[in-house]
């Protein structure tokens, strides 16, 4: 490694010199930020071996990198001078110049075009956000799918063993999923150079984009496929038989291993998972395993009791209303709700008793519930106790 003394860097050190044009010097002032001591930058002695640049660099871009410091002008300033620093003192002939001048010139590569990109993807590959992007010929597993199933709250109860139409894309048995026709093969893609990624210096940053030519691929298919267009996949429809146990829940899902996409250049099919929607009861509300109705009976029902037709799922049952039942009570078929997901057993179809009271009154029973409103007064218990006397 060349080593070079202080004194002849400091005196070359003259960005803005007046040799340069003032029109010149005034655009450089204004758009390039005055270096500082590289070295100085990555906390790096003159004579630090590659390995000890690219470690400060890497520790240093961490910490200052905007993805971790959002908004932080100061950061991406640092950051900026890092990637800077680094692109210099990477590149031995960079370095060798910018020892002797303390400077590169801008046909030397310059600032904006030294290819942090590759910095970057060689040191913190898949490390931030929008760092991917090569994903070049590797197998790559088939999406998940998720499919909506809509059952009634009787199917639920039951359980039900349906069929689906499931919409996916398959692996093409014609080329085995590779895209290529047979005799062919793929080529590196030019526009990226096979990194599946084209970048753009905007400003500070550089920008990577997935590129257009090959789709990230890194890769172009020069004889694709006929089947599948060289997508390696093509779209079917299948048709799945579904087991869906009873008692299930409104939002469970069920995993269908290996139902869902199939999977690219010999990657795995992805899972399909099947979302079970219940459509609300025209009666009956679930909670858990129980079953929820209002019960409509009237005032001589609850105070004397007494036995009414309900519903219960798919069908009626007795219920037995005991003498004394208040509104809002909650009356109970044991074991007629719906059957427990874990576990054996059901759970209740549970009642809420509404008090109906009429609108309109016969001069028969005007009497005798005026009649019944004498007694009470005469025992003064009922009165007496909403008064709360
Ligand atoms: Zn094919
Ligand atoms: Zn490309």
């Amino acid at each position: 490694m060349v080593t070079v003394g202080e004194t002849t860097r400091e005196t070359a050190y003259t960005p803005g010199a007046p040799s340069l044009g003032p029109r010149l010097a005034r655009h450089l002032d204004r758009h390039r930020v005055v270096p500082r001591d590289y070295y100085e930058v990555l906390g790096v002695s003159r004579n630090a071996t590659d390995a000890e640049l690219k470690k400060a660099y890497r520790q240093l871009a961490m910490r200052n990198h905007p993805d971790k410091n959002p908004g932080d002008a100061e950061a991406e300033n640092r950051f900026k001078e890092l990637n800077e620093a680094y692109a210099i003192l990477s590149d031995a002939d960079k370095r060798a110049q910018y020892d002797r001048f303390g400077t590169v010139s801008p046909g030397a590569g310059g600032f904006g075009d030294v290819g942090f990109g590759t910095l970057f993807e060689d040191l913190f590959e898949g490390f931030f956000s929008g760092g991917g992007g090569r994903q070049r010929s590797r197998a790559v597993r088939g999406e998940d799918l998720q499919y909506e199933l809509k059952i009634t709250l009787e199917e639920a109860a039951s359980g039900v063993e349906t069929k689906i139409q499931v919409p996916r894309l398959e692996t093409c048995e014609t080329c085995s999923g590779s895209g290529v026709e047979s005799g062919s093969k793929r080529e590196v893609c030019q526009a990226c150079h096979g990194r599946g990624e084209v970048r753009y210096t905007q400003g500070f940053l550089t920008v990577g984009r997935t590129c257009p030519r090959c789709g990230g691929q890194g890769e172009i298919v020069a004889n694709p496929c006929a089947t599948c267009r060289g997508d390696g996949r093509v779209r079917r429809e299948r048709l799945l038989q579904v087991k869906i146990p009873a008692g299930i829940e409104d939002g469970m899902q069920m995993r269908l291993s290996g139902e869902g996409a199939g999977g690219a250049r010999g990657g795995p099919p992805g899972d399909l998972y099947v979302v079970v929607r219940v459509q609300e009861h025209e009666r009956f509300v679930r909670r858990d395993s129980d079953l929820y109705t209002e019960l409509p009976l009237t005032f001589a029902q609850l105070a004397l009791g007494t036995e009414v037709e309900v519903p219960v799922l798919g069908g009626t049952a007795k219920l037995k209303v005991p003498p004394g039942t208040q509104p809002n009570q909650v009356l109970r078929l044991r074991g007629k709700g719906m059957q427990h997901l874990r576990g054996r057993g059901h759970g209740d179809a549970c009642y809420q008793v509404v008090l109906e009271v009429p609108q309109k009154l016969t001069a028969k029973q005007r009497e005798a519930l005026e009649a019944f409103e004498a007694a009470m007064k005469d025992e003064g218990g009922w009165v007496k106790k909403i008064l709360g006397g």
